[in-house]
């Protein structure tokens, strides 16, 4: 079989390579590919559903600058679309007062005021005035973020998808890469389908990076975990409307972190927990719910939420794939000898930056350079390379749980 040519290759149209292809294909024109192992919108990875949130909510500069570019490319995919994708909900992040909980929630404010980010500060009965739905609880602290809210995450993976399409990008569905080579200053990328030829690979394969990248010398720490996110057919449809209530997260004082979308999609409530789940393999997973997380759940939204809760609609299972520091890899493999091939990573929180990371990959791949600060992302980090790293994930499987995640931000 002949050696197909492009430019450039994608491996993985999940949420970051679909905005890789849509912002690589919108500056290079027709000479890119994209390959997918599944169909399009398959449910198997870490992109698919109704809604994410899209928030400011991180500690640091460089989060805050691409919570900036994350906002600004969405909306940027909104006019090109003519799509309706990001709804201004708001967000509320609470914690009980004097844990260590609510100096995080605190810390995030100063990184808020300092960058000049919209946040208020509210207790807990302010929280109620504004939103009734949350139980009065003068013991909490809280911080309201009018610029966050939802996206439609299904519907932004199609409209990158489909305009880079326009753009030119071919997309082949059902092709699993299976090694990336090279032969002089060609790159060929081996699949079940065939060899493609290419200059350069942005390899954004989510919970399946390793199998890609081990061919060319790389193996990451990668921790994936099944995760979930529970519908509820709450009967108070109008109170937690898009209109009405916000997305929120709870800190509680144990370490773990609830959160929770509005309506969108469907008629249920949607409320998750931060990386509880356990770990798997992508390839041997199941879909069924982990009982315990959902009513761990359940019993926080009686306490916090209790209007929201009504029948399970539905309870969609999902995979994290993360670093032990939680922070992303954006970076090339030079150090293993192949600058050609640059990896994404997206940590277990990235959606929201699916289409801006796309952008960056894209400037990187095509001028060598981008604007934003990725020094926390780079692969030779000790959180990848260290063996003695402590992961700094909440997952029940390491004795050692951090009490606030700083990264743990959905
Ligand atoms: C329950 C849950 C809730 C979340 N909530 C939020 C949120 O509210 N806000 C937020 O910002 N983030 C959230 N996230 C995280 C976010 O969704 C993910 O970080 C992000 O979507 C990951 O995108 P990805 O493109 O890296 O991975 P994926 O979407 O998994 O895409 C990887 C793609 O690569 C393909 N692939 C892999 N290997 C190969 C191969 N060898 N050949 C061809 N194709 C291949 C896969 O089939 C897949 O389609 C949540 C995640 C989960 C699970």
């Amino acid at each position: 079989m002949d050696t197909q040519w492009f430019e450039y290759i994608v491996v993985g149209c999940g949420g970051i390579g679909s905005g890789t292809l849509f912002w690589l294909a919108k500056k290079v024109g027709p000479h890119v590919l994209g390959l997918e192992q599944f169909t399009l919108g398959h449910d198997h990875g870490g992109s698919q559903d109704h809604s994410r949130a899209v928030r400011y909510n991180y500690i640091g500069k460089e989060y805050v600058s691409l919570c900036k570019g994350a906002f600004e490319c969405w909306a940027d995919l909104e006019k090109e679309s003519g799509l309706p994708l990001v709804y201004k909900t708001g967000d509320v992040s609470f914690a009980e007062k004097n844990t260590e909980q609510e100096r995080y929630l605190a810390r995030m404010k100063e990184t808020m005021d300092s960058y000049g980010i919209r946040c208020d500060c509210l207790d807990g009965e302010r929280l109620n005035d504004r939103f009734p739905q949350f139980t009065r609880n003068p013991n909490c602290k809280a911080l309201y973020f009018p610029d966050n809210g939802v996206i439609d995450a299904d519907l932004a993976n199609a409209a990158h998808i489909q305009l880079a399409r326009k753009y030119g990008a071919s997309i082949r569905e059902g092709v699993r890469v299976t090694a990336i080579r090279k032969t002089g200053h060609v790159i060929l990328v081996e699949t079940s389908h065939g060899v493609f030829g290419c200059r350069k690979v942005i390899v954004t394969a989510g919970a399946w990076v390793n199998h890609v990248v081990k061919s060319v010398g790389l193996e990451l720490p990668l921790l994936t975990t099944k995760e979930q996110v529970t519908y509820f057919g709450t009967p108070n449809i109008k109170d937690f409307t898009k209109g009405n209530f916000p997305c929120w997260s709870y800190y509680s004082p144990k370490g773990t972190t609830f959160y929770g979308l509005p309506i969108h999609g469907n008629s249920g409530s949607k409320a998750g927990i931060d990386a509880v789940g356990d770990l798997v393999n992508p390839d041997t997973r199941n879909y069924t719910p982990n009982r315990k997380n959902l009513d761990k759940c359940i019993r926080m939204l009686q306490k916090h939420i209790p209007k929201s809760l009504g029948p399970i609609i539905q309870t969609k299972t999902c995979l994290y794939t993360m670093t032990p520091d939680r922070h992303f890899v954006i970076d090339t493999c030079h150090r293993t000898g192949f600058p050609e091939v640059l990896v994404c990573c997206g940590a277990g929180h990235a959606f929201k930056f699916a289409s801006v990371f796309g952008k960056i990959l894209t400037d990187l791949v095509t001028d060598g350079q981008t604007t934003f600060d990725l020094k926390p992302f780079t692969l030779d980090r000790p959180a990848l390379t260290d063996p003695t790293f402590e992961p700094q994930v909440n997952i029940s499987k390491f004795e050692k749980r951090t009490q606030t995640n700083e990264i743990s931000k959905l």
